[in-house]
């Protein structure tokens, strides 16, 4: 029976949701202008930024490294990228936004006509204003995008283009940092940070992913936490195949991507389905308000594919709000710091430290006086003015524990039968044992 330590379970309680968001989105704001791809100079000053929040590891994987089925690529770098029109004006540039080159273009500098460029440029007609974001990582070829209405507004002539880039053996860099708990049961907490200046989709995970591990080094924690910054796929990849042993101890996690737009937060299922973390967020996203949203499992998404392949199948799930590819902002320079809120990164935050709460403090207890109810008055349980006593505990919740605490029944599946926060049901529990009226 699981009898988790009473002082650093409610990681909730000094918990300052405004300020958290503030800095969370401030840490969006600096990262945005940084041209980050799945490897390169951008990824690496991301790593680092994140070094000067949170004492991360770096590690850094050399191009060619055979990882199960993949291979690890050349290193990409990008200095300037443009486009020149018929009169010598630059029409595109990289240093406007760094979304206008097809990250990982390979290098060029020619001269052409309209309709030979053309097949190199990228829009979207029903977006006119937008710039995608495209990727080439493992197919070389060059590209630029722009909005559908410049695109449309070329006039025939000679175009000069130029893409000032290097793809080279180098390294892949992800970072890593391991919180330790009491027990070596782990919950390993991942997100990507690879793509260039998106907010939602990169950052906005980054951000909370940051913010969470500076919460949880402030507090005591039974579970040791695993943070993984790194480059979608090709990092998940890499670091399951260079650290297969390390998984064997991992009990949860939690894949946290698209994180930060004003929709209702959506929590995507693991691979099973029905493991602890499925449950926890599950109860913490039906007590959220609004409540969220549960999807089953599906072999397509982020990292949580690799986590869970079917030689590992861990017990990740992926949280976030609104469903990727399923807002039009997604994947274009309108996933900007408009798209993203401070307010939508504190509440995530909040969800994920509350689903914590639940990993960290569930477990089975017995009722030590089964027969009727125990007096609860004689020990300073039942609140006088009726509802509340003065340890703020639900009159309902120390009832439900007492009642459903027969050694079968987890504090989650009370708090689910009761319709009660978790967190209500368990701070009734520890009032009950320090009252000796449970045992476990
Ligand atoms: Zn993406």
């Amino acid at each position: 029976m699981a009898a988790a330590p009473p002082a650093g379970l409610f990681i909730r309680d000094s918990f300052d949701a405004a300020r958290a968001g503030a800095e969370m989105y401030a840490l969006v704001r600096a990262l945005y202008p940084i041209c980050r791809s799945i490897t390169g100079a951008g990824l690496r000053d991301t790593l680092a930024f994140i070094g000067r929040e949170i004492p991360v590891d770096v590690h850094e994987i050399p191009s060619g490294t055979t990882v199960f089925d993949w291979t690890i690529p050349d290193e990409w770098n990008i200095r300037e990228a443009w486009i020149k029109n018929p009169r010598g004006e630059t029409i595109v540039d990289f240093r406007r936004s760094n979304l206008h080159v097809v990250n990982y273009s390979e290098p060029i500098r020619a001269r052409m006509d309209l309709a030979a460029l053309k097949p190199h440029l990228h829009s979207l007609p029903d977006r006119p204003a937008w710039i995608p974001y495209r990727t080439s990582y493992y197919r070389k070829q060059w590209g630029f995008c722009l909005p559908h209405a410049q695109l449309q507004s070329l006039p025939d002539g000679e175009y000069e283009v130029c893409i000032a880039s290097t793809l080279a053996p180098g390294h892949l860099s992800y970072g890593e940092l391991c919180l330790p708990g009491a027990s070596a049961d782990e919950v390993l907490v991942s997100c990507h940070v690879c793509h260039p200046s998106l907010c939602n989709d990169n950052l906005s995970g980054l951000a909370v992913c940051v913010r969470l591990a500076q919460e949880l080094s402030r507090r005591r924690h039974a579970l040791t936490y695993r943070f993984l910054f790194i480059p979608g796929t090709i990092g998940s990849i890499a670091w399951l195949a260079l650290n297969e042993a390390k998984t064997a101890n991992v009990r949860h996690g939690l894949v946290v991507a698209g994180v930060g737009d004003a929709g209702a937060p959506t929590y995507k299922q693991s691979r099973r389905g029905d493991a602890a973390i499925d449950q926890a967020m599950a109860h913490v996203l039906r007590h959220a308000q609004p409540p969220g949203r549960i999807r089953p499992f599906v072999p397509y998404g982020y990292d949580e594919r690799q986590y869970c392949s079917p030689g590992f199948d861990l017990p990740m799930g992926l949280l976030m709000r609104t469903p990727f590819g399923e807002y039009p902002e997604y994947h274009t320079s309108a996933d900007n710091l408009d798209f993203v809120k401070p307010s939508s990164l504190a509440e995530t935050l909040e969800l994920v430290l509350a689903a914590c709460e639940v990993l960290e403090g569930d477990g089975k207890y017995v009722n030590l006086l089964p027969k009727g109810e125990p007096q609860l008055g004689r020990r300073g349980l039942y609140g006088a003015t009726g509802g509340r006593n003065e340890q703020a505990v639900d009159q309902l919740a120390l009832l439900w524990v007492l009642n459903q605490s027969d050694g079968t029944r987890s504090l989650l599946d009370i708090a689910e039968r009761a319709g009660m926060p978790f967190a209500e049901i368990r701070r009734a529990a520890d009032l009950l044992r320090q009252q000796r009226l449970l045992d476990g």
